[in-house]
């Protein structure tokens, strides 16, 4: 090392690192409970990806239409195209109903139904009785903000409870010994000091890695930081080749238009003015799941009915709908669409085109938010001191394809869950072995190689081709040639880091420094991506393999666990391996639902 750093120790009962929807909520439950609690993240905690949230929180309360938990865990597995682990899946939809009502009452503001209950919209893939329909108004919403209200009372409440907040704080690495987490060291982005938290627990709960792709709705920041320290803790990563792709983001500009816009009526045109979801999707049309929706409309486009000068987007009218319920239900999609396609969607129709919006894989873990590896055959065995929440994690409630409005959802039961197991686990101020002498090594040595790095590709042009690459090469259709191109580009994308040329070499002045330690996050997740798709001989869920159309049970009901060796350009090789899907239920109270066709 060539600098000597000042080094600040902390000492926690448990450290989340996070301060989106379910980091919060981990912090908050880990706080309740009497765990002196800190949370480390790198934007302030209500500018996380969560405040983007629009459309709403899924749980059966049945208060528009009637529902039931197993009804919405139907739905959640049959979305899942069965990848979904069915115990984890039953616990999320049965504690959906308690995790919502906790949210009114932590102060998040639902819209409301004329007798004073939560107000529930329809959203893609929620139907009544056991998918057979009709649609079912699942989704509770805080009209179209409710990740952003989500947020402020989650903080709020973490507040009240005494935890401490470590604000643009990066963290950089996980502290490991023997197989155990201890903690982790983070940068403090203002002063450039340098921080070592020891803890029993940490919680990763760091968000998705969407900026893997060069269309995302997923903000800047959403670089899959946690899925990165766990490869390099030696630890895999779980279903990386599902990443879903939303149906409407604004062509040109990426940004959302959430499917509660087509949840209250808004529906898709081709350039011959046809609803073509109609022929697709017969019954649910276009509040069919968001993979068959985004292939839908690319087959469109690939088949020349795109609208546009190029032909290569499609339209979203919400030109029929009365500019009251607009007004009322989605009125920053209104402003969105004004502000960046320049359309008044009163009167004209909205130019979309399917973009990546959520990763379905991340760190395995059970549903008590452990963190799990395959260990000597045990593919269920925990990593002690290590959880995992919320879209950085895969517990795997979501397998092949994510219904909308069940992300949030994810993030409250799971951030309750974990809190709960902190508290049953973990003694209030017990004491702390020493940290092993070598416990900043892997963060220190990094931070000084990038400060370091003189070479000749900048950080921007490197991410970029790591962007195009996985655009082209593991998109919404992939097929063999695509998929075996795109993982030997991906390789050399890879290998060009160590070529590096980083700008601010400061510890203070570090924009690019830390979007260097962020790209070197995506390549490692966006190599392990293309390299499990690349192996998954079938097509389920978000992942559409034209060379193997079917799913394939038999071979493929598994899955896909993901090694990679090494960091800044070194090393690069992804080894495979496979769980098994959880073929069973928590309770008796409702059997495995086995796989059928998938058809909406
Ligand atoms: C535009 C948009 C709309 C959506 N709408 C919906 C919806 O209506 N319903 C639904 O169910 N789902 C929706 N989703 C999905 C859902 O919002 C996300 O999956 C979810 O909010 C992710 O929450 P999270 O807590 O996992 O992480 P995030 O909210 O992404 O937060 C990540 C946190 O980790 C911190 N962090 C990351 N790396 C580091 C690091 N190295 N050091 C320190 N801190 C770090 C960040 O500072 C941040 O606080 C939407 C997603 C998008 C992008």
């Amino acid at each position: 090392m060539t600098e000597a750093y000042k080094i600040i120790d902390h000492v926690y009962d448990t450290v989340v690192v996070g301060a989106g929807g379910s980091g919060l909520r981990a912090t908050m439950g880990s706080a309740e409970a009497g765990l002196k609690t800190a949370c480390i993240t790198k934007v302030f905690p209500t500018r996380s990806h969560t405040v983007a949230a629009q459309g709403g929180i899924a749980a059966s309360l049945g208060n528009n239409s009637p529902d039931h938990w197993s009804w919405h865990m139907y739905d959640t597995v049959k979305g899942s195209d069965w990848l979904g682990d069915q115990d984890a899946i039953e616990y999320m939809v049965r504690e959906a109903p308690a995790a919502v009502y906790e949210l009114e009452h932590a102060g998040v503001p639902f819209s409301r139904n004329d007798n004073g209950t939560i107000y529930q919209r329809p959203f893609g893939g929620h139907m009544q009785n056991m998918g057979e329909g009709p649609p079912v108004q699942r989704t509770c919403a805080a009209a179209d903000r409710t990740g952003h209200a989500m947020l402020h009372a989650l903080y709020q409440q973490s507040l009240k409870y005494d935890s401490d907040f470590f604000i643009e704080y990066f963290a950089i690495d996980l502290i490991m010994e023997d197989g155990v987490c201890r903690g982790v060291i983070a940068l403090c982005m203002e002063d450039g000091s340098i921080h070592r938290f020891r803890s029993h627990a940490v919680v990763l709960a760091t968000g998705g890695s969407g900026r893997c792709y060069f269309s995302a709705t997923s903000a800047h920041t959403c670089t899959g930081d946690g899925g990165a320290m766990v490869l390099r803790a030696g630890l895999p990563l779980q279903d990386m080749e599902f990443v879903q792709f939303h149906p409407t983001g604004i062509y040109g500009a990426g940004v959302l238009i959430t499917e509660g816009a087509r949840g209250e009526g808004g529906y898709l045109t081709n350039s011959e003015g046809e609803r073509f979801m109609e022929r697709y999707a017969p019954s649910a049309k276009d509040l069919a799941s968001r993979d068959v929706v985004s292939r839908s409309m690319a087959a469109e486009i690939r088949e020349g009915r795109g609208v546009g000068k190029e032909n290569d987007h499609i339209y979203l009218h919400l030109d029929h709908i009365d500019e009251k319920v607009l007004a009322e239900r989605l009125p920053g999609i209104t402003e969105t669409g004004k502000i960046f396609a320049g359309v008044d969607l009163t009167r004209q129709p909205l130019p979309v085109v399917p973009t990546v919006h959520y990763n379905m894989g991340g760190i395995p873990c059970n549903y008590h938010g452990q963190v799990v590896t395959i260990k000597d055959g045990n593919p269920d065995t925990v990593v002690p001191g290590l959880y995992a929440v919320g879209e950085a994690a895969c517990v795997s409630v979501h397998g092949a394809n994510r219904l909308g409005s069940n992300s949030l959802i994810d993030l409250v039961v799971f951030g309750r869950a974990t809190g709960h197991h902190l508290r049953d686990t973990i003694k209030p101020g017990s004491p702390h072995k020493a940290l092993p002498k070598d416990a900043a090594d892997l963060a220190l040595s990094r931070l000084d190689h990038f400060r370091n790095a003189k070479g000749g590709s900048p950080t921007a042009q490197i991410r970029m081709d790591m962007q195009k690459t996985m655009q082209k090469h593991a998109a919404v259709f992939r097929d063999t040639q695509l998929l075996q191109e795109g993982t030997a580009l991906m390789q050399q994308v890879n290998k060009r880091m160590e070529d590096v040329h980083v700008t601010d070499r400061s510890l203070i002045w570090n924009t690019d420094l830390i979007e260097t330690l962020e790209l070197d996050n995506l390549l490692s997740q966006a190599v392990c991506t293309i390299e499990s798709a690349n192996a998954r001989k079938e097509s389920r869920g978000a992942h559409m393999h034209e060379d193997y159309p079917e799913r394939d049970d038999a071979n493929f009901m598994k899955h896909t666990v993901s090694w990679f060796e090494g960091w800044g350009g070194k090393g690069g090789k992804v080894t495979l391996d496979y769980r098994p899907v959880h073929e069973y239920t928590l309770s008796d109270e409702v059997e495995y639902i086995k796989p059928k066709k998938r058809v909406y």
